[in-house]
């Protein structure tokens, strides 16, 4: 049975995208609309959208429409068009006051009424349209006071009387958390009877723990990551309330993100000059040719070039780096190539190495997709020492790519490599377990040490390439889980 299903999310790729969040909400519903769902994606229109894809219909019968958020009136109009490639239908919230600035995400004081008025205007939407979303899919914090609105200030339309709400967690480390003086814009009658006492007790309003309260469903986005978000360690502060949900009964539900091969794939990469594929690798060694020299490396085509792309935050793991990248790279013959922005310091220090290591070591700050996709394909590995990494992506497209991931044993990486053995010729990558520099500084000699045994290093490429994540797949585990929410 085509299930009916609202997926809504602050960015989508390739609208608007500054992480995972975007490819995940761009790739999932298209995968779940070829399926023959009949699924609808909402997120606002960010004049920072290229013009190339704003050219949108209006949507009649929802034009103007205004919403009180507390004092404040605040009307939108919805615009629709298709994700590009697709026939999947997207709407877009259009509402100048609130999305015409310069970034996705703001600093500003008004940041909590941008997002209030994208989730009223996701209800109100689907009561014009007559559209009743059996399932109600919310994505992290930007979502999060959704599924009490639904309970609460929309629950007298019986059109919502079979919608269940399902909130996906990214990344537990971002929750939205706004000074409890917003309560009123939340429009929300008898907020004391729903919200979280202690929280507004010490000022503040937390949208991610209410979304986890008061969803009907809870998931993230690995297996691993949804055990180690139910613990102290893993959980940011909202691992008691998650673990009250999984005493209750309600599962915390583990699905690995998938990839779009469409789009991350050496074969079919557009971004490429040279396409290859498993049994046909030399365009690999082209790939790395015109990266080394698009990027000023002089290291050759046998120097080892690890691949960096990442945002430039805690999280990532990039403070271990310090000390373990210039001792390796003071010891070995490798080269490396980094792209990313961030954190000042952590870029400051891939300036200064980049400094240190003339011809060897290459930094680009900054976003570039062209060149995310040109690192993938012409890196021999690529490192992502996570500190905490939900799913991350960029190791499966790795996989893909045949471009080996060195990675910490944690959430998704721990789900999507596994470490190479010799004895038996399987595995796909070098995993490490500890948050520290020797282990960083072992899993880099490791990888380094494989590389020079060229035939292991090609089966594993080729067990690598050979790896099945794609979106296809996983949407049929949320299939599954959306079917057990609607019974
Ligand atoms: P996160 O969502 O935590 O940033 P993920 O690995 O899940 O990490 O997804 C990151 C996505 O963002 C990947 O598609 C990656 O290629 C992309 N990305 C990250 N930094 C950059 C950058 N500087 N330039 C281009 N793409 C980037």
């Amino acid at each position: 049975m085509p299930l009916q299903i609202c997926f809504a999310a602050s960015e989508v790729a390739p609208f608007a995208k500054t992480g995972g969040l975007a490819d995940v909400a761009g790739a999932l519903p298209s995968s779940l609309h070829r399926q023959g769902h009949d699924v609808r994606v909402f997120m606002p229109l960010y004049s920072s959208i290229d013009a190339r894809y704003r050219d949108l219909k209006n949507v009649d019968g929802v034009q103007n429409v205004t919403v009180q958020l507390g004092v404040h009136s605040v009307s939108f109009s919805l615009r629709e068009g298709v994700l590009p490639g697709t026939s999947l239908p997207m709407y877009f919230v259009h509402c100048p006051p609130m999305f015409g600035r310069s970034a996705i995400y703001s600093r500003d004081p008004d940041e909590h009424l941008r997002f209030l008025l994208f989730q009223r205007a996701i209800l109100e939407s689907c009561q014009r349209l007559r559209f009743a979303p059996q399932i109600l899919h919310c994505n992290d914090w930007h979502l999060g006071m959704l599924p009490l609105m639904l309970k609460t200030t929309y629950a007298w339309d019986q059109l919502f009387a079979g919608t269940r709400s399902l909130l996906s967690i990214h990344n537990i480390g971002y929750q939205g958390i706004f000074p409890s003086g917003t309560l009123n814009d939340l429009g929300i009658a008898e907020p004391l009877r729903y919200l979280h006492r202690a929280d507004l007790a010490a000022g503040r309003i937390n949208w991610l723990y209410e979304g986890i309260v008061h969803a009907d469903t809870v998931s993230t986005v690995s297996p691993t990551y949804a055990q180690e978000i139910c613990t102290p360690a893993g959980g940011h502060g909202l691992d008691t309330a998650l673990r009250e949900r999984v005493a209750a009964g309600q599962e915390v539900v583990g699905i690995l993100n998938g990839v779009d091969y469409r789009v991350w794939n050496p074969a079919v990469d557009h971004y490429l000059r040279e396409r290859y594929e498993p049994e046909h690798l030399a365009g690999k060694a082209l790939c790395k040719a015109e990266l080394l020299k698009g990027r000023h490396l002089t290291a050759g085509l046998d120097t080892p070039l690890i691949g960096l792309v990442s945002r430039l935050a805690l999280q990532k793991g990039i403070d271990l780096l310090f000390d373990s990248l210039p001792e390796v790279l003071g010891s070995r013959d490798v080269a490396l190539v980094v792209l990313g922005s961030g954190e000042e310091h952590f870029e400051h220090f891939f300036t200064d190495l980049q400094a240190r290591f003339p011809g060897r070591v290459s930094f680009t700050r900054g976003y570039n997709e062209a060149l995310a996709h040109l690192i993938e394909a012409g890196a021999d590995m690529f490192l992502m020492p996570s500190l905490y990494e939900p799913c991350g992506l960029n190791q499966m497209y790795s996989l893909k790519y045949g471009t080996i991931p060195i990675v910490r044993r944690t959430g998704g990486l721990a789900d999507s490599v596994q470490m190479w053995d010799g004895a038996s010729g399987e595995g796909t990558g070098v995993v490490f377990n500890d948050y520290d520099v020797p282990a960083v500084v072992w899993a880099l000699n490791t990888a380094l040490d494989l590389f020079q045994d060229s035939a292991n290093w090609r089966r594993m490429m080729l067990n690598a390439m050979n790896k099945d994540y794609s979106w296809d797949h996983q949407a049929h585990e949320y299939v599954a889980l959306y079917e057990r929410m609607i019974g």
